[in-house]
């Protein structure tokens, strides 16, 4: 029987437990880091209302790495070059790329059932290995047309027959398909790591073929797409990257900034929890990734009104919008940046004409229309409320006020501009009224 020791760091805003080194088999797994990770879940679950941010498990005062050096990893990432000019405008602007886009889990041969099954078990009505294909071809189609990328999937998309096991390709683990376009990698999808080839399965080499893949790609990122277990009050979007990993973890903390902007685009989903950073966590699928990678748990399958969420149509695409946006902004540069509008304050001389400037904050996607509605009327003068459209981000944006009065007077519009994802920003527009000398 292990038992554990549990203290708080000096600053205490880190929970550490020490397992024991008996609590190590002799070989690295994927289920001994998942067994790891759901011994800190529960203590960062347990523990949350104190402002702890992280959970750091030890082994008689060492690292797990430090038992199993050759499972660290690699120590170097490649680091996205950020263009400065794909900060402005247009599409072209924005350099090329490469994306591996992973939908968690799908089906593999168990050797202890000696059956094809799923990873995991149906729950609120959801299969994770069969849902998270949806929300990867629509992040894949965002990224292709928004994100100027090359989009690899780790997955098969092809509905015909994987012949051993007479299921749909699109519904087989990641290494059945990159077996088959890679026969001679075996490398990478039967991968069993330090453990060797006969102590892991098929479904720990699953999980290994997909950051061995994206190594081999070359791609500039890597993108894990699952839906999230837990008891069933647990609820919402989360993130996960690997410790030490700072890229991974800027791209993890946009990808939640920006669904949530996405998100709050709809009523339905406007109070949907969204965590608010990056998780760092020992997952093999993002360590052994040569590249910035994270994976995204798009809910709880496990919560009754998560799984109702993850099912939606509107709500994965929603979210995978968001998810685009943040690879964008990571691409570019960007930080965590809510769309925003400024209405600068005019006077206007009694019939004519004066332009008020309106500056944006953040990234919208134009068209941006906007409408107004009157805050602010003097009684007896008719205020009419303006609407219209900028087409481009091109600057400087303005618009035109009139007004016609013998006595100074001051008008005030509430004005919601509405980006071409439905992203609102709000301003008030003031306009004084000058009689003419
Ligand atoms: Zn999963």
């Amino acid at each position: 029987m292990i038992v554990p020791k549990v203290w708080y760091s000096d600053e205490g805003d880190t929970i550490n437990i020490d397992l024991g080194k008996g609590f190590l088999p002799p070989h690295y797994s994927i289920s001994l880091e998942e067994r790891v990770n759901e011994i800190a879940d529960i203590l960062y679950y347990t523990e949350k209302p104190t402002e702890i941010f992280r959970v750091s498990v030890w082994f008689d005062g060492k690292d797990i790495f430090d038992y199993f050096p050759e499972e660290r990893g690699p120590t170097e990432r490649r680091v996205l070059e950020v263009n400065p000019q794909a900060r402005s405008r247009s599409k072209r602007d924005i350099g090329e790329s490469k994306v591996l886009v992973a939908a968690g889990h799908g089906i593999y041969y168990n050797s202890k059932y000696k059956d094809w099954r799923a990873q995991r078990d149906r729950t609120n009505g959801i299969v994770e290995d069969f849902i998270t294909p949806a929300f990867a071809r629509l992040l894949q189609d965002y990224l292709r047309g928004r994100s100027n990328s090359t989009v690899h999937r780790a997955r098969s998309t092809d509905i015909s027959a994987h012949p051993d096991s007479a299921q749909p390709w699109s519904l087989m683990a990641a290494r059945y398909h990159i077996k088959n376009v890679l026969p001679e990698h075996a490398e990478i999808w039967n991968s069993a790591g330090s453990a060797g080839a006969t102590s892991t399965g098929e479904r720990e080499q699953d999980i290994r073929s997909r950051p061995l893949y994206a190594n081999h790609l070359g791609v500039d990122a890597l993108i894990h797409l699952h839906t999230n277990a837990a008891s069933a009050s647990r609820r919402g979007v989360e993130v996960f990257h690997q410790p030490n990993s700072s890229d991974s973890k800027r791209l993890g903390d946009l990808a939640l900034c920006y669904m949530r902007e996405s998100l709050r685009t709809n009523s339905a989903y406007a109070d949907f929890p969204v965590a608010l950073v990056s998780s760092p966590k020992n997952h093999g699928e993002n360590r052994l990734a040569e590249m910035p990678s994270i994976i995204a748990e798009m809910g709880f399958h496990t919560n009754p009104k998560d799984a109702v969420a993850i099912q939606s149509y509107v709500f994965q695409d929603l979210a995978m919008r968001g998810l685009e946006k943040a690879y964008r902004m990571f691409k570019e540069g960007n930080g965590c940046e809510t769309f925003s509008a400024t209405y600068s304050e005019v006077t206007v001389v009694s019939d004519s004409t004066r332009d008020a400037e309106i500056v944006f904050g953040g990234f919208p996607r134009f068209p941006v229309k906007y409408t107004s509605t009157v805050a602010e009327c003097p009684s007896g003068i008719l205020c009419v409320s303006l609407g219209g459209r900028f087409a481009t981000a091109e600057t400087p944006r303005t618009i035109t006020h009139s007004c016609s009065s013998s006595q100074p007077m001051t008008m005030k519009w509430n004005v919601t501009f509405t980006d071409a994802d439905g992203v609102k920003a709000e301003a008030l527009s003031t306009v004084h009224c000058q009689p003419k000398a």
